[in-house]
């Protein structure tokens, strides 16, 4: 064993603390910081004060460095506008609408995203690489005659660790009423061009840059007919192996009114499952030890929250405990399905269902059909900024920490983490946080060792542990399994 595999660290202990009084505080990191000071916890238990007690900081928003702030900057609310304008400019982008006509209907679409990503790519010095992955759907649900699915993808590769993959997407297809209407208009304004949008606005900030890892902008078809062409995308990922660790759809995110008229131009709702039903063999583990709010989905949600913050992107994620609205789907399940845990979905606060899979119209007066007069693309800019920066900030950090347990073998009142150490990871961060709390409260950080013990009950509190790499960046935490 080397001695890194074999290096641990163990925090002094809350006892050893609180029977040695107060002039240990400054001391050490861990035990100087009270609960008291995790300012970000909301309170637990009424009029109780916060508990339980327990070592670490506060948890706190990671800070945008420079590169993320420049590529921030450089999201165009102009181009955001252009990319659907084009798009509601085909008239139909249905799936089953034609695709040889070369200015109506989907094909015309695709091989406009097409040329746009091929001419942000020129830019990327070979980096990124431009492809349409169809396939041909025989006769299913929704889909009457074989039907070509085309999903045009951006994949700009990382210079350090290129199998590690981040995946942004939006779905290009549209429907009116009938949903299987391929030849009305379907001018699919919001649903989904503003998703293509955030998709193609950050391919085409993101070309000119070194990321460490593989980010990829898609544009995927079939969303409306049942998620087929990300269904096929994922499928395809998954039979080759693919190591996504992350996945960010972004479908309805045009508009900031709601159908009474108020506006909200700073929230995207961002939601992310818990357990699928019926549960994976993953979720199993983890409802077993009451780990059933901590998927990979909810642990990426909460590191959105950290670096997606209103002082880096102007915007307020507001996380839903949910895979989706009701009656309603999109195409990060496709991964959920395919394997990939990691996979959210951003919508806007208040849809209005007047302008949603509507036959453009005008009744008593009011405006039908999903038209891009509706969108705000400020607000979609606002959007593609925190997916952005979800982007970047997982790209720079480390990876998720992989192998986290947690030691059960005996009754104990302390916690046993342990994990694999990465070569990336400059040092590792426990955080914690009460089980009724929905993010994370606390972190210590325990320096660049495979296993940690702290005192605090893993009774009491939900563990995770993440990664920090050489320059602050956090992954994602990761929940431990009992092992
Ligand atoms: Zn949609």
């Amino acid at each position: 064993m080397t001695s890194r595999e074999s290096a641990s660290f163990t925090l002094p202990t809350r006892r050893g603390f609180l029977a040695s009084g107060a002039a240990l505080a400054g001391a050490s990191v861990a035990a100087g910081a009270s609960s008291a000071s995790a300012t970000s916890a909301s309170g637990h238990g009424a009029g109780g004060g916060e508990w339980p007690p327990g070592p670490g900081k506060a948890n706190t928003a990671q800070r945008a460095d420079a590169e993320l702030r420049a590529i921030l900057r450089e999201i165009d609310p102009h181009r955001i506008r252009h990319t659907v304008e084009t798009l509601v400019g085909f008239g139909t982008r249905h799936t089953l609408s034609t695709q040889t006509d070369p200015h109506r209907g989907i094909g015309a679409a695709r091989d406009w995203i097409k040329a746009q990503l091929d001419e942000y790519a020129a830019a990327s010095g070979g980096r990124m690489t431009v492809d349409v992955q169809s396939y041909v759907q025989p006769p299913a649900s929704r889909i009457p005659v074989p039907t070509q699915i085309s999903n045009v993808r951006a994949t700009l590769r990382g210079s350090d660790e290129p199998n590690r993959i981040y995946l942004v997407s939006g779905h290009y297809d549209s429907r009116v009423t009938d949903v299987l209407n391929g030849t009305s208009d379907a001018p699919g304004a919001d649903d989904d061009a503003s998703g293509v949008a955030v998709s193609m606005e950050l391919a085409r900030v993101m070309a000119t840059r070194r990321p460490r890892t593989t980010l990829v902008f898609v544009a995927v078809a079939g969303e409306e007919q049942g998620l087929y062409g990300s269904n096929f995308m994922a499928q395809s990922y998954a039979a080759a192996g693919a190591d996504i660790q992350g996945m960010l759809n972004n479908d309805i995110v045009g508009s900031s009114t709601a159908d009474d008229g108020t506006r909200d131009r700073r929230s995207v709702r961002l939601f992310a499952r818990g357990v699928a039903n019926p549960p994976t063999d993953d979720d199993l583990a983890r409802i077993a030890v009451g780990g059933e709010n901590d998927s990979a989905a909810r642990e990426l949600a909460r590191f959105v929250t950290e670096v997606s913050t209103r002082d880096v992107t102007g915007m307020d994620v507001r996380v839903i405990y949910r895979l989706d609205r009701f009656l309603r789907g999109g195409d990060n399940l496709s991964f959920l399905q395919a394997g990939f845990p990691a996979a959210i979905r951003f919508t806007e606060p208040n849809e209005n269902f007047d302008h949603q899979h509507q036959d453009v119209r005008v009744e008593n007066g009011v405006q039908f059909g999903d038209l891009p007069q509706f969108c705000d693309f400020d607000y979609i800019a606002g959007v593609a900024r925190v997916n952005g920066a979800a982007m970047w900030s997982l790209s720079a950090a480390p990876g998720t920490p992989r192998n986290v347990k947690v030691n059960t073998t005996s009754l104990t009142n302390d916690t046993t983490l342990t994990w694999t150490l990465d070569p990336a990871a400059a040092s590792y961060e426990v955080v914690w946080r009460p089980t009724t709390e929905p993010l994370w409260t606390h972190r210590i950080n325990v320096g660049k060792v495979g296993t940690a013990t702290v005192d605090l009950s893993k009774d009491n509190v939900i563990f995770g542990v993440r990664a920090i790499g050489p320059q602050g960046h956090r992954s994602p935490a990761a929940f431990p399994l009992p092992g």
